[in-house]
């Protein structure tokens, strides 16, 4: 069973977030540790908790997160610049909350690969 996470605190406005974008499905929030100049959350309201937990009922509503991404986009102006839509699933994905979550990150170049090689030290 799916565990409340602090974004159905924000969806509930138990918690204050700055919220830009919500319809009845779909809620979108400035991350609050942002990692580009443009870093949103773009969350379903239904608490799915991670990638592995969608199943075919959910596609449309998956799919909705990424046209609303591209609806912000075009809407904030950034859409032909480019922007990143991630989705982090479990430990080795860097998930660290378990409410399905699609980031939005735009406003400059962006770094790729994501991947480096852990340098151990003696
Ligand atoms: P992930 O590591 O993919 O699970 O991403 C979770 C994201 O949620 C991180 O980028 C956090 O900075 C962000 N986050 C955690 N708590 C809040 C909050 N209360 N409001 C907005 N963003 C949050």
């Amino acid at each position: 069973m799916n565990q409340p996470t602090i974004f159905s605190k924000i969806i509930d406005r138990e918690i204050p977030a700055d919220i830009v974008y919500e319809d009845d499905d779909v809620l979108a929030f400035s991350d609050v540790n942002p990692q580009a100049p443009v870093h949103l959350l773009i969350i379903p309201k239904k608490p799915i908790a991670t990638v592995n937990d969608i199943t075919p009922e959910d596609e449309k509503v998956v799919g909705h997160l990424f046209t609303v991404a591209a609806k912000i986009a075009a809407d904030k102006g950034f859409a032909a610049d480019g922007y990143r839509v991630v989705m982090n699933c479990n430990d080795d994905g860097g998930q660290t909350v378990y409410h399905l979550h699609l980031h939005l990150l735009a406003g400059k170049p962006l770094g790729w690969p994501p991947y480096q090689e852990r340098i151990k030290r003696a």
